[in-house]
């Protein structure tokens, strides 16, 4: 319950900072919510991360040698998620990464699977898009998990040294091609002999983790998992 002070002073900043439901749009009561109570009900969530075998592991069998993967969400076109990762890549929302990070960070946090975690890496952009964008989502996304499970973060061990366009229109295999040599090693002795987490936003073809994660596990004793915000049914 608010003091009478409180409320007016409240609805005084609204005035100059409105604050809406980064999934609806709906005016939002509490400045501090991201999202609506209605919205809150509707995220899919898959529920796999204590599940071995689950979607996103199966994903990639025989691509990468992983312990574990899993994701929060299902994403699929024209949804909620899909709304809060526009608004992440490419509105600036920087709140809406960071407390989707937060609900990924409470996944992992509490399922046994993950306990062996030693670091995580955001799966780097090429420093040119993120000159543009003006930071890298997957680092935002990593500095949520990080507020509610204590794990360092590893930033520069690994570096995306190909700028390369969108290949939704690509087939696996070319995918593949165009992926090979975008990654490259920069301090590989920061990651020898630890269980690392990447992380991303979103994981459709897999190709980009799947290139960036071949590359971690080139280096000595490193062990590989991954967690995304969301999977593409
Ligand atoms: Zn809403």
């Amino acid at each position: 319950m608010l003091l009478p002070l409180e409320n007016l002073l409240q609805d005084f900043s609204k005035l100059f900072f409105p604050h809406y439901c980064a999934g609806c749009g709906q005016d939002l009561k509490n400045r501090e919510a991201i999202l609506c109570y209605r919205c809150q009900q509707d995220l899919p969530f898959t529920n796999f991360f204590d599940t071995a075998n689950n979607p996103v592991e199966k994903s990639f069998f025989g691509r990468l040698r992983l312990e574990h993967a899993a994701a929060s969400f299902y994403f699929t076109k024209d949804s909620l998620l899909q709304n809060l990762l526009i608004e992440l890549k490419y509105r600036n929302n920087k709140a809406v990464g960071f407390y989707l990070g937060r609900i990924l960070g409470h996944h992992l946090k509490n399922a046994e699977r993950f306990k062996t975690i030693d670091a995580l890496i955001a799966l780097p952009l090429h420093p040119k898009k993120q000159m543009i964008r003006g930071y890298n989502q997957a680092r935002i996304i990593c500095e949520g998990i990080k507020a509610v499970w204590d794990k360092p973060i590893i930033d520069h061990a690994v570096e995306r040294i190909i700028f390369s366009n969108t290949q939704t229109q690509q087939n696996r295999v070319n995918r593949w091609q165009n992926m090979e040599g975008i990654f490259g090693l920069k301090n590989p002795s920061e990651i020898q002999h630890k269980h690392l987490l990447l992380v991303d936003d979103v994981t459709t073809s897999g190709a980009t983790l799947e290139a960036c994660g071949s590359v971690l596990l080139a280096v000595d004793g490193v062990k590989l998992s991954i967690a995304t915000v969301a999977y593409t049914i």
